[in-house]
């Protein structure tokens, strides 16, 4: 949109008379946004939806008169979209890689205008679209009293060492790195922080990669929140448009907030797409205030920050043992020989096959990652010829839901799967075997998450975890120490039943 400046103001175009002068907005140097006129009667209802966000003219259904009247009393700003003319900048998503930038023909400001297209499926923002956000009085919640948590289990020593630690983090607005193993808990850890600060009348928002995650946390925070709406937010998601002190958001659904946040805590914080994608990183700092506690949650931190936590330059508190108090499986190592040549000829490696079928004569469940979706059809035909109750998935498997559901309830025995069951699933009492753990594919993150599926439950806290390889990588080797070094750091804190 193209704005007039009249002294140090804005006006927009639709506004103007037609002898105004007007330009679009990012090649305005500067504006100013007046004070906050106190007697103005603000619209609730625009309040509501621009608070801590940061939206173009149109994602508000409101009159741009009424819009303007807000910026003249000082209840809202206007920002550039794009700013700079020779690097570009977007400020809605921080892309600054040239070849990110489009050009077209823009109608709103009458000549080429360059859009951004990292973030163009959250609706464009070119160099003539502001970013609107909320800056009169804040939105007032509910007051909230003390024991909002309504949910009555127990944590584990380890547990409370960690929660303690967070709520000193939100008090003192710093950052704190959660460093649990998978199975520990870390949903419970947050509870006791997340209502202290909710009482003290702070927004918490818990991030993640993953929208299956806000699906499957929502109904948990739900209930332990009973008398807080807990916003969900991911693509598609129906809580669009609401306001919460409590909102569990995808980090891509951050693009569209402002300030907006006191606590942020961050699930999966190595998990991709968030780990690569410094759009998500820029979304997620953008969207906490300028005083934020930020909690950082992870079962396998990055090199870089293993240093960091090494080096005392981060702050952070290890959770080494799970809940119920029994160590994590360690992998063990088994040599299957040319696992992709025995393929070749429809066949799997003899090592394997007697793995599988102890775990067919013993009714267990199991998981058989691979390392590439290629073999699953192959694999799970060799293995239909032990049992019946055999299926594979990867990422664009349409019937991936149903089939995840199917093992649940039981009705199949093996699933052949890709990476992407690393994380985020729990089945009670499960085998992992890992064919081609050679690949480089399987970091050694990526085989401590596999690992971390076997044993969660506290009916069924063990379980064998194998890995088949034809030649060991150092990934293995790391991701078995980094098991045994959390087993006997959790022993040594007397966090495990011997
Ligand atoms: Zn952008
Ligand atoms: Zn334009």
């Amino acid at each position: 949109m193209r704005f007039m400046l009249r002294e140090h103001y804005l006006y927009p175009e639709l506004l103007c008379e037609q002898e105004d002068v007007t330009h679009p907005i990012s090649s305005i140097p500067s504006w100013r946004t007046p004070s906050v006129n106190l007697t103005y009667s603000f619209n609730k209802s625009l309040q509501q939806k621009l608070s801590g966000k940061h939206l173009l003219l149109d994602e508000l259904s409101f009159p741009l008169s009424l819009i303007q009247r807000h910026y003249e009393n000082g209840y809202l700003t206007y920002h550039k979209g794009i700013k700079g003319t020779t690097t570009l900048h977007c400020n809605r998503c921080g892309n600054e890689k040239t070849h990110l930038f489009g050009s077209f023909h823009c109608a709103r400001c009458k000549q080429v205008c360059m859009y951004c297209r990292s973030c163009i499926q959250m609706g464009r923002v070119s160099q003539c679209t502001p970013l609107l956000t909320w800056c009169g009085p804040p939105l007032k919640h509910a007051v909230l009293k003390n024991n909002v948590l309504q949910w009555r289990g127990h944590l584990s020593s380890a547990q409370q060492v960690a929660s303690a630690e967070m709520m000193k983090t939100i008090r003192t607005t710093q950052d704190l790195l959660i460093w649990a193993v998978c199975g520990a808990g870390k949903t419970e850890v947050l509870f006791q922080g997340i209502e202290e600060a909710l009482c003290a009348g702070k927004s918490v928002c818990i991030a993640t990669p993953r929208t299956d995650v806000v699906i499957e946390l929502q109904p948990r925070l739900q209930q332990a929140f009973p008398d807080v709406k807990v916003v969900a937010l991911y693509s598609g998601s129906p809580d669009k448009d609401q306001s919460s002190l409590l909102v569990l958001s995808t980090t891509h659904q951050l693009l569209r907030y402002y300030e907006a946040f006191d606590v942020m805590i961050i699930d999966e914080v190595d998990a991709f797409p968030y780990s690569v994608e410094i759009m998500l990183q820029y979304a997620v700092q953008k969207a906490c205030k300028k005083q934020a506690a930020i909690i950082y949650l992870t079962a396998t931190p990055n090199e870089q920050w293993k240093q960091e936590v090494a080096t005392n330059k981060r702050h952070v508190v290890k959770i080494p043992a799970r809940y119920h108090r029994k160590p994590i499986p360690v992998p063990e190592f088994q040599w299957c020989g040319n696992w992709q040549k025995f393929l070749e000829k429809k066949k799997l490696s003899l090592s394997v096959i007697r793995w599988l079928t102890a775990r067919i004569e013993h009714n267990k469940q199991c998981f058989l990652f691979i390392p590439n979706l290629k073999w699953i059809s192959m694999i799970v035909d060799v293995v239909k010829e032990l049992t019946w109750k055999v299926a594979g998935v990867h990422a664009e498997d349409e019937h991936r839901k149903q089939k995840i559901e199917q093992f649940r309830k039981g009705k199949l025995l093996i699933l052949v799967t890709t990476t992407i069951l690393e994380r985020g699933v729990t089945i009670p009492n499960l085998d992992v075997a890992v064919l081609g753990a050679e690949n480089n594919i399987f970091t050694e993150s990526a085989l401590v998450q596999i690992a971390g599926r076997v044993g969660r439950s506290a009916d069924f806290p063990t379980g064998d975890i194998v890995f088949f390889h034809f030649g060991q990588t150092a990934a293995m080797q790391q991701a078995r120490k980094h098991i045994i070094d959390m087993n006997n750091l959790a022993k040594k804190q007397g966090l495990i039943d011997l």
